[in-house]
């Protein structure tokens, strides 16, 4: 088996693990960013919508931009509409292409200086036993194995070249299905009720309303979730829908649901179905532990999405950059244990810990409601708002504001 040595190992290159990259070979750390799929943003598995606040972690560059959108637009069960504008700007959010956008983020780590590869699929961790732990356990993690294939083989199935690769901190980014926490014996298992699995279509040739990202509420259009409509520019849209993992069965799968909506919203067929995706969203809320000696787990790999909203880019993007700036330090130090990496994890809780949380009961209390309260609930929402910033945190607290009979208890954390 080929040795490697770096300082940083980052595994998967999604937002998450490309910021983290860029971030820690910023800061002179060396660092190596694998990827096990052969083009990085591929497949997409996203409605690919985030708010303004994007600005505040990368400069927007409208090559990977589809669509600016004014604001949000919510539908109720019984077809209450909640209309969330941007005050005084055009533009509240984006629809990205996360083809672009994912590239883009590599590139830039590339451009930080660090190595970046794809078609290498971490599949084990290097441990070493009683080296710089600070609370015992089954060791230091001191790096991944991993295979690098070539086109046609698979990583999964044992083929391509098996690679050593020694590291003085691993940084977990390889999103919901991620492994590499539990290989360090951190519980990440998630039970079917706190995942969304979700289906999407790229539709084209369909009138909607291209200023604003769409969401729709309702037993029968999805269960435990919503659909969306996201303007992608011109008359494509990510039409999709989200439903909870434990109401998912046979001819109740989310695709089940979206093929009814997109049946029923667009009931010409004169939209065509350019592409297809599936994917899943943690809504547990974050992980318990992040971090352990050597490594650190960030974006959906450490359930780093809101479970109320079910977003997770910004979430990724900002727990990248912490575990950056904090990793690198480390190397500096030449101190990787649990107890100097808990700097990321005190961080990001600071920074969004709070949101996630309140996300979590929020979702708890609408999952709780029965279908009179439900439609109280949305009764409670319908009209029209103007916020100073669009943001996740924004829409939240007017819903917590307008719903303060089931959110009360809430109202403290984020108003
Ligand atoms: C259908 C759907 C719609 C969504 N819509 C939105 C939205 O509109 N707005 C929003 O903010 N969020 C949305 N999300 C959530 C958002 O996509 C994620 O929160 C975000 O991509 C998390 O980024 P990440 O870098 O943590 O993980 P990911 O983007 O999932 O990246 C992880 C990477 O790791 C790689 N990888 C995995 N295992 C390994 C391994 N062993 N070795 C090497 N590489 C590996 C994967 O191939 C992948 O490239 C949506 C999710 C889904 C499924």
């Amino acid at each position: 088996m080929r040795k490697e040595k770096y300082e940083v190992v980052v595994v998967g290159a999604g937002p998450a693990g490309s910021v983290a990259a860029k971030t820690a070979a910023e800061r002179g750390a060396e660092v190596l960013l694998i990827e096990r799929n052969a083009e990085i943003g591929t497949p997409v598995k996203c409605a690919e919508g985030v708010s303004k606040e994007l600005e505040r972690f990368v400069e927007v560059d409208r090559k990977w931009v589809c669509a600016g959108v004014s604001g949000i637009t919510t539908y109720g069960p019984n077809g209450t509409k909640f209309v969330l504008t941007g005050e005084g700007t055009a533009e509240a959010g984006y629809v990205l292409d996360r083809r672009l956008f994912d590239r883009f983020l590599a590139q830039q780590a590339a451009d930080a200086g660090a190595e970046v590869r794809v078609r290498t699929q971490a599949c084990g961790l290097v441990r070493e036993a009683g080296v710089g732990t600070s609370e015992g356990g089954a060791g230091t993690v001191k790096g991944v194995y991993a295979r690098s294939t070539e086109a046609g083989r698979s990583a999964e199935a044992g083929e391509g070249e098996g690679v050593r690769i020694s590291a003085d901190v691993v940084v977990a980014a390889d999103g919901v299905e991620s492994r590499v926490g539990r290989w360090a014996g951190i519980e990440t298992r998630l039970r079917p009720s706190e995942v969304a699995t979700c289906a999407e279509f790229l539709i084209c040739g369909i009138e909607f309303n291209r200023d604003y990202c769409e969401l729709f509420f309702g037993d029968e259009i999805a269960p435990k979730g919503y659909a969306w409509v996201f303007p992608k520019g011109g008359d494509c849209a990510n039409v999709g829908v989200g439903i909870g993992g434990d109401v998912s069965g046979e001819k109740h799968r989310a695709f089940d649901y979206l093929r009814a909506f997109v049946r029923e919203r667009f009931p010409d067929g004169a939209g065509k179905v350019v592409a297809e995706i599936c994917g899943a969203v943690p809504l547990s809320g974050p992980l318990r532990e992040t971090t352990a000696d050597g490594l650190v787990l960030v974006g959906d790999a450490a359930r780093h999405v809101n479970p109320f909203t079910g977003g997770g880019i910004l979430y990724a993007i900002q727990a990248g950059e912490i575990a950056g700036e904090v990793v690198a330090k480390a190397v500096r130090e030449k101190n990787f244990s649990k107890r100097r990496l808990r700097e990321y994890e005190k961080r990001w809780r600071k920074e969004f810990g709070r949101v996630l949380w309140v996300g979590l009961k929020m979702k708890n209390v609408v999952l709780g409601l029965s279908s009179q309260e439900l439609a109280r609930f949305f009764q409670a929402l319908d009209g029209e708002v103007r916020m100073k910033e669009y943001s996740e945190r924004a829409f939240m607290r007017e819903v917590i504001k307008r719903n303060s009979r089931f959110l009360y208890s809430l109202a403290r954390f984020l108003i």
